[in-house]
């Protein structure tokens, strides 16, 4: 067996200079993600969401929106007082009454959030940027006073004005803000862009940044990494990338693309992945898709003959981690584009040694069967291929098999 290391590809490099103890994760499923359209949590859902987060690792939970009141007022007062080692943040506008709710739960820390884009300012919030500047200022004042941690989020600011961007930031660090949100909030950034704004914007305000990206180009999880490689030390996520149109970034995506591409190790449980995201797609009502990168089903299933002999060989070869790592488990799929070696390697699952001849025959019948369903086979009717090859071959059907 060969020795292959990740290593041997040279990734290890491409996030030299970081300091991962300072790289955290806020997720945010139970705001952004709830916010979905169609998506509504139950509380029950909403605090084993939460405890399952706490318990795999993230730094933050952002809970929810409190003066929303009612319900979601009173989980999120819940949250606050489950003793979580996560700290809980709710969400607010930047608007005092805002923030007075989220007080009244019990929460150690707050967003603060307005529009920065001119589109927004103008067209939706019907104001102009000193209003925006004094209102953000007079938030963040307020929630200090309350010893709150406070995350000031710039919404749209991937396409706000950079100049006003850096006036905004100052702004919110002089009134005492502990981080700024960048927002791509409709997800119009790529990965270079991403860095380059990043790394002047973090030069200019010298305020911890924190990344919230979306999936509209499918760049959530790429801009998120482009954000940390460029100083920024906090990702905002969503459990399956759940949230708001095509869905934010990954919180699973982000921490195995920081393991594996940019060997930021961020001590997450990362085996608990699946059970996750598999909670939460039943709480959303949201299916994981079969593909879905980290913790899809198929990610470690195997059919095509080059592959699957591969894998047999060494996982190495097609994988980049093993599917424990993640709680999935790896799948010899045999179909239509199966080789022999995979279908020697099944048949020795259920006991059976083929020799390299009937092997072949079998292998001839499976690709004949799989094509007619259009689909992979199940262990079952692999199994009565081969007691149907023994019957042609007039040999004794093992009775263990089948
Ligand atoms: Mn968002």
């Amino acid at each position: 067996m060969t020795d292959l290391k990740l290593d041997s590809f040279d990734l290890k490099h491409s996030f030299v200079g970081i300091d991962q103890s300072k790289i955290k994760i806020d997720d945010t499923t139970l705001r952004d993600g709830e916010q979905t359209a169609g998506v509504v949590f139950s509380n029950h859902e909403k605090i084993r969401i939460a405890q399952l987060l706490d318990q795999v690792g993230v730094a933050q939970i952002e809970a929810g929106i409190p003066a929303m009141g009612g319900d979601e007022k009173a989980v999120i007062k819940e949250i606050a007082s489950l003793g979580l080692r996560a700290s809980v943040l709710g969400w607010n506008r930047a608007v005092i009454r805002d923030i007075q709710h989220s007080i009244d739960c019990g929460v150690d820390a707050v967003a603060i959030s307005i529009a920065t884009s001119d589109i927004h300012i103008e067209h939706k919030l019907k104001k102009d940027r000193q209003w925006v500047i004094g209102s953000v200022i007079e938030g963040v004042k307020f929630a200090k006073e309350h010893g709150l941690y406070v995350s000031v989020n710039a919404e749209d600011g991937s396409r706000a004005d950079f100049n006003f961007m850096v006036e905004f930031g100052l702004a919110a660090k002089e009134a005492g803000a502990d981080r700024i949100r960048f927002c791509d909030t409709i997800g119009v950034l790529d990965p270079f862009q991403t860095f380059r704004i990043i790394k002047d914007f973090r030069e200019a305000v010298g305020l911890e940044i924190e990344m919230h990206t979306h999936n509209d180009f499918g760049m959530a999880t790429a801009n998120a990494l482009a954000g940390i490689k460029a100083g920024a030390t906090w990702v905002n996520t969503t459990v399956n990338g759940l949230g708001e149109r095509a869905g934010n970034a990954a919180l699973e995506e982000v921490v195995m693309a920081m393991k594996y591409l940019g060997h930021i190790e961020l001590g997450f449980r990362t085996e608990m992945f699946r059970e996750l995201s598999e909670y939460v797609a039943r709480a959303s009502a949201r299916t994981i898709p079969i593909w879905k990168a980290i913790v899809g089903t198929n990610v470690f299933a195997h059919e095509s003959g080059i592959h699957a002999d591969g894998i047999i060989k060494n996982p190495l070869t097609y994988e980049v981690f093993s599917p424990e790592e993640v709680g999935l488990t790896r799948q010899l799929v045999i179909g239509k584009h199966s080789g022999s070696a995979s279908i020697v390697a099944k048949f020795k699952e259920f006991g059976i040694e083929l020799d390299q001849e009937s092997s072949q025959k079998i292998l001839a019948e499976v690709r004949k069967v799989s094509v007619e369903l259009k689909r992979s086979l199940f262990e079952k009717e692999l199994v009565y291929i081969y007691q149907d090859y023994l019957r042609r071959h007039g040999k004794e059907i093992d009775p263990s098999c089948g």
